[in-house]
């Protein structure tokens, strides 16, 4: 019996040392090209040191081991590619997937494991695309933070997950359910943000918060994709959107607001959410509460696109949210470009999950053909998302002190934005996920 201990324990003591000598390996990295700090400068001929989870050093030239002092530094050479910071999606759904062809009732009849597993398929995809960040807008806390956690210790692959837990939304609005008899979906439904008063819905912030939320995700106006008829005006009363907003800035979380129509996206600002997604219908006014407000938009271009897709090819589309789609998205490029024209704050998000999990670099595709420059488009999935996360002394740049989340691709994409749609190398938090020289 003492003996299996002893046998035990000292199994045990070599798991810990191996990871410990795995974890603190120093690391050097010689980048061809890369854009560097918090302007994203584009530098030439970089050495890149990581030790741990950090970047400790970045020197001119391709420093030797020898001369940096480090003999028993790995070498990663990426001189023949362009290195930048491992780039974030503001707005994912990494628990499902659209599937046209999928049973459209699989939700009742399938559990929570279900979708865990699933999923962790399109984290390993995500961060394969060279997404180490990503922020998940709505998903069920019984799957969202299980995956969260998993991901950080190591069990699975994935994106580091800042997750907002179950939506924050009104009885029968975008992100209650849809589409069945009143006393089924009263049996199924039951997220816990669903909420109706200012008292109600303090509570609701309150519950989600509880179950694990890093963000509070709300419904501020109607959804393209809910199966209802019932527009994308504002969806939440005034007093309601200063409810939650209030406790939930009071508990430390920020707030962002799933917003289409003009109405629900000045109460939102108005009330002091810290972003918007969609913004389908902007106008001068919204633009100026922006700017009042200094908040986000995530504008999500990739989700429009690809349900105007599906509209023409699914057949099955609900009558609700195929009308929906033809009259919202035809607005979104303009009110994109409205948003750009006036230097809004922009962060990139792609709510993939509505397009496949991996994809997420089309959504660059689209920010330029919609006007951004390439270096903006990056800095939106890098410096800008950073901010909005409030992760901007750790996320979203290559410079001293902050997470070795490091990603290379062929060629620029300052000159050529479709090379970020082909990651060569993604390394998170020092360790390297994905190396394809
Ligand atoms: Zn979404």
């Amino acid at each position: 019996m003492k003996q299996k201990l002893i046998t035990i324990l000292a199994a045990l003591s070599t798991t810990i040392c191996s990871a410990a000598s795995f974890a603190t390996q120093t690391q050097v990295i010689y980048a061809g090209s890369m854009l560097a700090g918090a302007g994203q400068t584009l530098e030439k001929q970089r050495t890149i040191v990581i030790e741990d989870a950090i970047i400790t050093r970045i020197e001119k030239g391709y420093v030797s081991v020898t001369d940096l002092a480090l003999p028993d530094a790995k070498i990663i050479d990426l001189k023949n590619q362009f290195v930048l910071p491992g780039l974030i999606d503001m707005h994912v759904h990494v628990t499902f997937e659209r599937d046209a062809s999928a049973n459209p009732h699989r939700w009742i009849t399938e559990y929570e494991a279900d979708y865990a597993l699933r999923s962790v398929k399109y984290l390993q995809r995500t961060l394969a695309a060279g997404f180490t960040s990503v922020r998940d807008l709505g998903s069920s806390y019984k799957v969202i933070f299980p995956l969260q956690r998993a991901v950080e210790r190591g069990d699975i692959q994935g994106p580091r997950i800042f997750a907002a837990g179950d939506t924050i939304t009104p009885t029968g609005g975008h992100a209650d359910l849809h589409g069945y008899r009143k006393d089924i979906s009263d049996v199924i439904s039951g997220g816990l943000g669903v909420c109706d008063g200012a008292d109600d819905c303090r509570r609701a912030v309150r519950e989600v918060i509880k179950s694990g939320a890093d963000v509070i995700k709300i419904t501020a106006t109607g959804g393209v994709l809910s199966n209802t008829a019932a527009g994308v005006n504002q969806q939440f009363t005034d007093q309601e959107l200063t409810a939650i907003v209030d406790t939930a800035h009071n508990l430390a979380r920020s707030v962002t607001a799933h917003a289409h129509g003009t109405s629900g996206i000045k109460a939102a600002l108005r009330a002091g959410v810290d972003s918007i997604e969609h913004g389908s219908y902007l106008d001068k006014e919204t633009v100026k509460l922006f700017k009042q407000h200094n908040a986000y938009l995530v504008p999500t271009l990739l989700a429009g696109q690809t349900v105007s897709q599906e509209v023409l090819s699914n057949p099955n589309m609900p009558v609700a949210i195929a009308n929906k789609v033809r009259t919202v998205v035809p607005n979104v490029a303009a009110s994109f470009k409205l948003a750009l024209k006036n230097k809004v704050n922009i962060a990139f998000g792609t709510d993939s999950g509505v397009s496949r999990h991996g994809n997420n670099a089309d959504e660059f595709l689209w920010l330029v053909k919609y006007g951004m420059t390439e270096k903006q488009a990056i800095m939106s999935a890098t410096v800008n998302a950073a901010k909005l996360l409030g992760e901007q002394d750790r996320l979203g740049q290559l410079s001293v002190g902050k997470q070795a989340d490091i990603i290379s691709v062929n060629g620029s994409p300052l000159d050529d934005i479709t090379t970020l749609q082909n990651v060569q190398f993604v390394m998170k938090a020092g360790q390297v996920y994905k190396h394809q020289l």
